[in-house]
């Protein structure tokens, strides 16, 4: 039974409380269930993944909202499952296509992972999702939070699903407090708990509705929440400390450059390391560099040394702006000009054409370069 902390009091884990009357405790989590799992069934957004008992769409929808907004993945959602209608399509799909449908959403990890984990079910488990947490959890690129939202809604398991709205929710209403590293563990012992062993996956998704629609970050709509009579937070006044914050560490700026060199109507491209930012993504040569002023040295040596390929670097064309999760780029497109034309490419650099700009998967920050350039450019693609 999770505690509850005195009148006045945050919840501290080194803190052993007196334990609540039983029967208070009981019928106060009996009654959070049921308004909102009854809030749940009338307040709830109708969003596509929710109207499909596939366990495989179900699997799609939570890697792709994962750090998503609705509004955006919904387009994303069904453009992914068009296109890789079954587990079998995607794990027979190649990167390329499938970073290509992915494009523009970021955070491209989670298509690797999400692939990666299609083909770990066609190999391993006869192309059928995993019935179970564990064995979800065992798949690549799967950690608890996906392994719960799936268990607990495709196949109802009574497991916890805990994303960042979930985690505010709880917070606030048990008042729990403490260092944000131990956080998400601790609500998942709340959540375990509250748990209905009817649709547990519905209990989950209404926690995470809720904290998307009602207890939102910075104005909670408190009166209108099914939960209100057994807010904590709501209670002592104290909604603002909840959840608490860490201390966000600044984003650092990283100066890149990047190479525009263009021949008879192709494009030159190189494919980014698996390891780096956009990694799989085809993109203008170049990335980050020492400093903005080294950018036109660097250039010129990159091409020299990976692609043998001699060039002058010309003006600047475009400037790069893009902030990723953890950095921020900011710099700039050089156009080049061939000094002599080059033998032949390595694998991971092309000569592309306008329909090969289109079809390939593209570092996005480039689409958006390209597809900018004048009307009289031979690469414009858009
Ligand atoms: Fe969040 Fe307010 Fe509801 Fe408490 S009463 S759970 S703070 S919306």
């Amino acid at each position: 039974m999770p505690r509850i902390a005195p009148a006045g009091k945050e919840l501290r884990a080194d803190i052993k409380y007196p334990r609540p009357d039983a029967r208070t405790v009981a019928s106060r989590e009996s009654r959070i269930r049921r308004n909102l799992t009854a809030w749940y069934r009338r307040a709830r957004r109708d969003l596509p993944w929710r109207r499909t008992d596939d366990p495989y769409a179900i699997l799609v929808a939570e890697f792709l909202l994962q750090r998503t907004r609705v509004a955006s993945g919904t387009a994303y959602y069904e453009r992914f499952l068009a296109r890789f209608p079954t587990v079998q399509d995607l794990a027979a799909a190649s990167e390329a296509d499938v970073l290509r449908v992915w494009e523009g959403l970021g955070f491209y990890r989670r298509a690797r992972n999400l692939h990666a984990a299609a083909r770990a079910i066609v190999r391993d488990h006869g192309g059928r999702v995993p019935a179970s947490f564990e064995r979800l959890k065992s798949l690549p690129g799967i950690g608890p939070y996906t392994a719960g939202a799936v268990a607990s809604i495709a196949f109802s398991e009574r497991v916890p699903a805990v994303d960042g709205n979930a985690v505010r929710v709880i917070s606030r209403l048990e008042r729990i407090g403490g260092p944000e590293s131990t956080l998400r563990g601790r609500v998942s012992e709340v959540v375990r708990h509250l748990l209905p062993s009817r649709s547990p996956g519905s209990f989950n998704q209404a926690l995470m509705e809720l904290g998307a629609t009602v207890c939102t970050p910075g104005s909670p709509r408190c009166p209108a929440c099914p939960v209100r009579a057994d807010c904590g937070a709501r209670r002592h006044g104290e909604v603002d400390r909840y959840p608490p914050r860490g201390r966000r560490r600044p984003t650092p700026t990283v100066p890149v450059a990047f190479a525009l060199v263009e021949d008879a109507g192709r494009v030159l491209l190189m494919r980014r390391p698996e390891s780096a930012i956009l990694g799989g993504f085809w993109a203008l040569p170049g990335g980050e560099v020492p400093s903005p002023e080294s950018g036109r040295d660097r250039l010129r040596e990159l091409l020299r040394d990976a692609l043998g390929i001699a060039v002058k670097v010309g003006p600047e064309v475009e400037t790069v702006r893009r902030t990723f999760s953890h950095k921020r780029w900011t710099g700039s497109v050089y156009r080049c000009e061939l000094r002599e034309r080059p033998g032949r490419l390595p694998s991971d650099a092309r000569w592309a054409t306008p329909g090969d700009i289109r079809a390939l998967p593209l570092a996005p920050v480039h689409r958006d370069v390209l597809s900018r350039m004048t009307p009289g450019s031979s690469l414009r693609t858009a």
